[in-house]
């Protein structure tokens, strides 16, 4: 199966009303238990580079290692840049092949935002690479950026017409409830903000910080109009909770291959278990007429 350009991905997703999980992904092992664990449920699935493993294994290497693994694997796949502040970041990832990239500019003024990510939406429609922007400040912490929980506001529907209509940006991130990282209290969505901005711009809306939110809460944002699910804290607690347990099992095999094989069979039946939660199972074949589309 070729890869499969975000845009298209996500608003097919959106008009046939599931979900698609973009997973973080770190190392070898866990770029491996995101495609087995959508392999294994024939669902068309997003892996997300995030801007913590670009400093540690760097954008390049981690995009050459998916390519690599994706060999073995007949689902679309979608190799996403996560959380990029900056306007050659995106670029670089485009020139390296990435199919979809998000530029956030939440924490810049409305007007800067909506300038670079204009950039940005304009060259991914020439080359067909799906970009994504972000309009409202999440709260929670990621790759060492922490935004109060205070500081944290609620998307209006103003702001995100306005920043569609100036961009022209083909999926939008939301602040809308959640935040990254792990929660102090139950998050609790705000459904009536998602329902009107996804009826005010009829594109794909995704949700941050998407590990622990109850299962009926991301249901309901889904048939709502959110199409790309983050997932990226809940995963790195499966994969180390995975290699700890080996450890805890096998305390004298220092084979490291083992520990981080049991790591990764932990995260994968926690990608399963959200692909489930999405609706995105046995949606592989959704994607059957872009079998002999060739993207850069
Ligand atoms: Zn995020």
């Amino acid at each position: 199966m070729p890869f499969i350009d975000g845009k298209t991905m996500l608003n097919k997703a959106y008009e046939e009303g599931y979900g698609i999980g973009a997973f973080s992904a770190h190392n070898a092992e866990t770029i491996l238990a995101i495609l087995e664990a959508a392999e294994e449920e024939k669902s068309p699935v997003m892996i997300q580079i995030g801007q913590k493993v670009i400093q540690t294994l760097g954008l390049k290497p981690m995009k050459d290692m998916i390519d690599s693994f994706s060999e073995q694997f007949t689902i679309p796949i979608c190799i996403h840049l996560d959380h990029s502040r900056e306007f050659e970041q995106t670029m670089h990832a485009i020139q390296l092949g990435f199919q979809s990239v998000m530029f956030d500019g939440s924490a810049l003024s409305f007007e800067e935002n909506t300038k670079i990510t204009k950039q940005v939406a304009a060259v991914g429609k020439v080359l067909g690479i799906g970009t994504e922007g972000e309009i409202g400040k999440i709260g929670g912490t990621e790759d060492d950026i922490t935004v109060d929980e205070k500081d944290a506001l609620i998307t209006t529907t103003q702001e995100g017409t306005d920043f569609m209509n100036a961009t022209d940006v083909d999926y939008l991130a939301l602040s809308i409830g959640t935040a990254h990282g792990i929660y102090k209290q139950t998050p609790n969505l705000r459904f009536d903000r998602i329902e009107e901005i996804s009826n005010a711009i009829q594109r794909p809306l995704v949700l941050h910080g998407g590990s622990d939110v109850p299962d009926e809460q991301v249901k309901r944002a889904i048939s709502l109009g959110i199409s790309k699910i983050n997932v990226d804290t809940e995963l790195r607690q499966s994969y180390t909770k995975g290699i700890q347990k080996y450890f805890d099992d096998n305390e004298d095999d220092m084979v490291i291959a083992n520990s981080l094989g049991a790591g990764k069979e932990e995260m994968k039946e926690k990608v399963k278990e959200k692909i489930g939660v999405f609706g995105s199972k046995g949606r592989s074949e959704d994607f059957n007429e872009y079998k002999k589309v060739v993207t850069l």
